[in-house]
């Protein structure tokens, strides 16, 4: 900015000299002109005076020639019939001087000035001739005009002094006026570059002042134009985020893709599923490298081209292996053009699983109830139609229905106890001695362990007080579960060691280990499932119902935990609870 003012200025500054230089050329030209026709009109006068008068006109214009300041003087003097009188200096070419405009006007009686220019020499030279009436002749007077430089210098040197310094001058106020103007400017095209950037905070300070009036108004414009790209940002941010979290919190995966089928989104369930953690907002990528489907990118093209929803179902590889989702397109438009479409993924696994789980408890449980009361009405029915059966067989009869009966009531205090600890409620919390409960089991199991044969004991690593805070009731139900299996499914003589321990401040771990006969390494990846049995006729002999262990893994989970079982078929089983109590 400042060179370019500078250059204007120079530009003007030169431009007014050469100007002011000519105009001022011209007129000393012209005055020095008139001063030579002053000093040419006298001279002439002179002469025809003094011709006039009897004087000899040669030694008059000789004595004028001789002591003539005039500038490269000549003379002629003409007669009217063309005869030169008198021609200084001397010449030896002979021109027909006579026929010459000059003689021609003077010898019509008209004095006069004129200048004639030799286009050979680029000279001019200025003439006076007059006509002296008594002698019938015409003088004529010639100068070489030169350009009166002794005048002109000064005024040359003084008016490029005086441009020189005005430049000076200029240059010392331009660089002042422009330097806050330039520094003003700066900050505006930095906070320029910063809010293209995506800085939208940016502020410039405002400078305030007369002679940056332009410049206030453009820093508040900018400021008040940043403001709200800011705040357009940010609300676009907050809505972007509060989006984002909404879709991440969607338990199933949702894609977004566009016309090329490449990802311009996915949810987080999405990425973890597929087992991939680019992000395509960070980078876009086909949307095939996440969900290894053909099939799904063949649905796109199909949605996209028709522009209709689909909805199917498609097994596609996951992380957790082949899972089924019912898969919903939508293909999007913009402007009347396919955009792209969104895929919404449900998983029907947890849905088909839960149906066939359903299906399976209720068959089981069926098939539980059945047993116990085809036995009970058997022997009713015995009773009632054989009104001759002995009191003996009666009250056989009446223990075998008590037996059954409290089968049943076991069978159903299970189902009750695994729903409640499958819904995951934790009431009636209270604080109690972990050590002095398993002493209690202990003690309630004494009549089956005796009867078994098997002696049950606690660890020395038992400390003497383990206080806890849970369901008591419910603690005593894992308990009662892992200590009765260690005592039912031993050998005679068996032993069974107890103990628990806390892990951390938070974690209580609870062993229960036996030398009976163990459990095979198949059944023990099953035995916690509902009404699983490695037995069946063994378990309802001894009265089990093939929930305990269920039970006792959902009351671990309800608390955070779990439950766990190591054994080697022939050496026993080891029982692990670990809970957040
Ligand atoms: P049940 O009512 O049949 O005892 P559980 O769920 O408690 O049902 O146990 C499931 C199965 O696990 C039992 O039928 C039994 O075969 C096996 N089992 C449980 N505890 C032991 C153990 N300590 N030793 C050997 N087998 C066991």
């Amino acid at each position: 900015m400042k060179k370019d003012l500078m250059r204007g200025l120079v530009l003007i500054l030169l431009g007014s000299l050469i100007l002011f230089l000519a105009v001022a050329a011209f007129h000393t030209q012209r005055r020095a002109q008139a001063q030579l026709e002053g000093q040419l009109l006298e001279a002439g006068e002179y002469l025809a005076r003094g011709w006039e008068s009897g004087l000899e006109i040669k030694d008059l214009s000789v004595a004028l020639y001789e002591s003539s300041q005039l500038p490269n003087l000549n003379l002629i003097i003409l007669k009217e019939d063309g005869e030169v009188v008198l021609r200084l200096p001397d010449q030896a070419n002979a021109y027909k001087e006579r026929s010459r405009e000059e003689f021609r006007r003077a010898f019509a009686g008209e004095d006069r000035f004129f200048i004639r220019r030799f286009e050979q020499s680029h000279n001019s030279k200025l003439y006076y001739t007059l006509f002296v009436p008594s002698k019938s002749s015409a003088i004529r007077l010639g100068v070489e005009p030169a350009f009166p430089w002794q005048e002109f210098w000064p005024l040359l040197l003084y008016a490029c002094l005086f441009t020189l310094l005005s430049l000076g001058l200029c240059h010392i106020w331009v660089g002042r006026k422009t330097k806050a103007y330039i520094a003003s400017l700066e900050g505006l095209r930095e906070a320029m570059a910063d809010l293209g950037q995506g800085n939208y905070a940016v502020q410039v300070s405002e400078i305030t002042g007369a002679p940056f009036n332009e410049v206030q108004a453009l820093s508040v414009e900018f400021n008040q134009a940043s403001k709200l790209l800011e705040e357009r940002h940010e609300y676009g941010l907050q809505r972007m985020a509060r989006l984002s979290t909404i879709l991440n919190t969607i338990i199933d995966p949702l894609l977004l893709v566009d016309k090329d089928k490449n990802l311009l989104y996915s949810n987080s369930q999405a990425l973890y599923v597929f087992g991939r953690n680019l992000d395509p907002e960070d980078k876009s990528y086909p949307q095939i490298l996440l969900t290894h489907s053909e099939e799904l990118d063949d649905l796109i093209d199909q949605s996209m081209s028709t522009g209709e929803d689909l909805d199917t179902i498609l097994s596609l590889t996951t992380i957790k292996g082949d899972l089924r989702y019912k898969t919903l397109i939508s293909p999007i438009f913009v402007d009347g053009a396919a955009y792209g479409v969104v895929v919404a993924l449900h998983d029907l696994t947890v849905e088909e699983e839960s149906a066939a789980f359903r299906r399976d408890f209720v068959a089981n449980v069926t098939h539980e109830l059945k047993t116990p009361l085809t036995s009970i009405r058997g022997f009713v029915e015995t009773l009632r139609d054989n009104p001759k059966v002995s009191p003996e067989q009666a009250q056989r009869f009446y223990d075998i229905i008590d037996v059954e009966a409290e089968r049943l009531e076991h069978l159903i205090n299970d189902i009750l106890s695994l729903s409640e600890a499958e819904q995951g409620k934790i009431k009636n919390i209270s604080r109690f001695d972990l050590s002095e409960l398993i002493d209690e089991v202990i003690v309630l199991l004494d009549d089956q362990a005796s009867d078994k044969k098997v002696s049950v004991y606690t660890e020395d690593s038992l400390p003497e007080c383990l206080p806890v805070e849970a369901e008591a009731d419910r603690i005593k139900q894992i308990l009662i579960n892992l200590i009765d299996n260690a005592i039912k499914y031993n050998k005679e003589g068996g032993k069974v060691s107890v103990t628990a321990y806390r892990l951390n401040p938070q974690k209580v771990k609870i062993v229960v280990k036996d030398n009976g006969p163990g459990i095979s390494p198949e059944a023990q990846k099953r035995i916690f499932e509902r009404f699983y049995r490695v037995d069946t006729g063994r378990s309802r002999s001894l009265g089990g119902t093939g929930l305990g262990l269920s039970i006792v893994k959902h009351i671990a989970q309800l608390y955070g935990g779990e439950a766990s079982v190591e054994s080697e078929p022939g050496h026993g089983a080891c029982f692990t609870v670990t809970m957040n109590i």
